[in-house]
């Protein structure tokens, strides 16, 4: 999508620290991170919110799921452990309108 910063990111317009990508997924450093490891991990097509993907296209979301664990893995924080978060619309503390998962890890973190 021509306006998204996460779309700019993929296409390489705006600069990010990249961690993993693939056809259907890039993964990449949080610019203001909330602990020692935080990644975001995002599908390259463009759906603003989890409430805008399609149930015929939630593959990607196992796929996802795929790459976080191994990004875990990858990070050091596998069995210390790691938590995984989506925010939705605006109470959700959405912020940027292009689906993302966090993987936030590397210190204790707290319900
Ligand atoms: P959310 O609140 O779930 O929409 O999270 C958006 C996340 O994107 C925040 O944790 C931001 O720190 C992060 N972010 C915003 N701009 C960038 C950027 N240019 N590169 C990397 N992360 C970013």
């Amino acid at each position: 999508m021509e306006d998204c910063l996460f779309c700019k990111i993929i296409r390489g317009e705006i600069p990010s620290e990249k961690v993993y990508e693939d056809e259907l997924v890039y993964a990449f450093k949080d610019i203001n991170p909330k602990a020692p490891v935080h990644l975001l991990i995002i599908p390259k097509k463009h759906y603003p919110t989890l409430n805008d993907l399609p149930d015929e296209e939630m593959d990607i979301i196992a796929h996802i799921h795929k790459v976080v664990k191994k990004l875990a893995a990858e990070f050091g924080v596998a069995e210390s452990g790691y938590r995984t978060l989506v925010n939705t619309n605006k109470e959700g503390g959405q912020v940027i309108f292009h689906l993302h998962y966090h993987l936030i890890g590397g210190r204790q973190l707290r319900a």
